[in-house]
């Protein structure tokens, strides 16, 4: 069965991209086939698989307004190997234009049914906001990853976030559940980052990801390449370490070797 995972959190420069870029990647050299799903009008997960999100005439905007089919809009990350339904700043017309349509919360469950049967697992890499695009990824997911930064408001934005699915639970995606919460950019000396660490452990219990993402500079510097770290710097910490957490979510999602 096609896992199909949200990674959200409705602050800004959390790690999402970075968790979605990289985290595609490291399944891909595990073997797995990859459909990553760019829905922030940033485009950042589009420019750091690659792709020139300038260059589009077709992006996942118009497959959410019924203008275009998936599989026409799909591209390959031609050094990460996963495939890419891309997205650019018009994408942030969807939000309007999408209020008016019917079904306007399940346009990219619709969307991604067609494409499931070709993927092992889907990521979908949301804008910081819980609007009605990141509604339309907690609908089509069945577990969403939260990436989070060990810092002290980082808690209290986690309770918005958990209300948020609980109310998409309690309606239109009664399966969803919490996948995981994943410490990024983690500093292990920093005496803060333990302690809200340590929070997390007590709050969220096995929620919590096993794996920890260090700070580390060539995740930053990747994607000004267009590279996940895996093709930018395979021996660096930061790539190690979502190949890392790459198995541990296959462990957990108890998908079978090469399945
Ligand atoms: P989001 O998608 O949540 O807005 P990004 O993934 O774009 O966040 O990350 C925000 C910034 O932090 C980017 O410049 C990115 O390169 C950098 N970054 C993310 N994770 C790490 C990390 N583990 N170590 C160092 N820099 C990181
Ligand atoms: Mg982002």
């Amino acid at each position: 069965m096609t896992r199909i995972l949200a990674i959200t959190n409705q602050k800004g420069g959390v790690g999402k991209t970075t968790t979605a870029v990289n985290l595609a990647a490291s399944l891909v050299e595990l073997g797995r086939r990859v459909l990553l799903v760019d829905l922030d009008p940033q485009g950042n997960a589009t420019m750091g698989s690659g792709i020139d999100k300038r260059a589009l005439s077709r992006t996942v905007y118009q497959v959410l307004l019924g203008q275009a089919q998936g599989h026409e809009v799909i591209q390959t990350s031609p050094r990460g190997g996963y495939d890419l339904l891309p997205a650019n700043r018009e994408l942030a017309g969807a939000e309007v234009e999408m209020v008016g349509l019917k079904q306007r919360e399940t346009r990219l469950k619709d969307c991604l049914r067609s494409l499931a049967d070709h993927y092992d697992v889907i990521l979908i890499d949301c804008p910081p906001a819980l609007n009605l695009l990141t509604v339309n990824a907690l609908v089509a997911a069945q577990a969403v990853l939260i990436p989070m930064q060990c810092e002290y408001f980082a808690l209290e934005g986690l309770s918005d976030l958990v209300n948020t699915v609980r109310k998409v639970k309690a309606g239109l995606n009664p399966g969803i559940e919490i996948a995981g919460l994943l410490r990024v950019m983690y500093d292990p000396r920093n005496t803060l980052a333990q302690q809200v660490s340590e929070q997390l452990k007590r709050h969220f219990g096995s929620k919590v990801f096993d794996t920890v993402i260090p700070r580390n500079v060539r995740l930053a510097e990747a994607p000004s390449h267009g590279l996940a770290a895996l093709a930018y710097d395979r021996g660096s910490k930061g790539a190690q370490a979502y190949l890392r957490l790459a198995e541990e979510f296959i462990a957990r999602s108890g998908m079978k070797e090469g399945a």
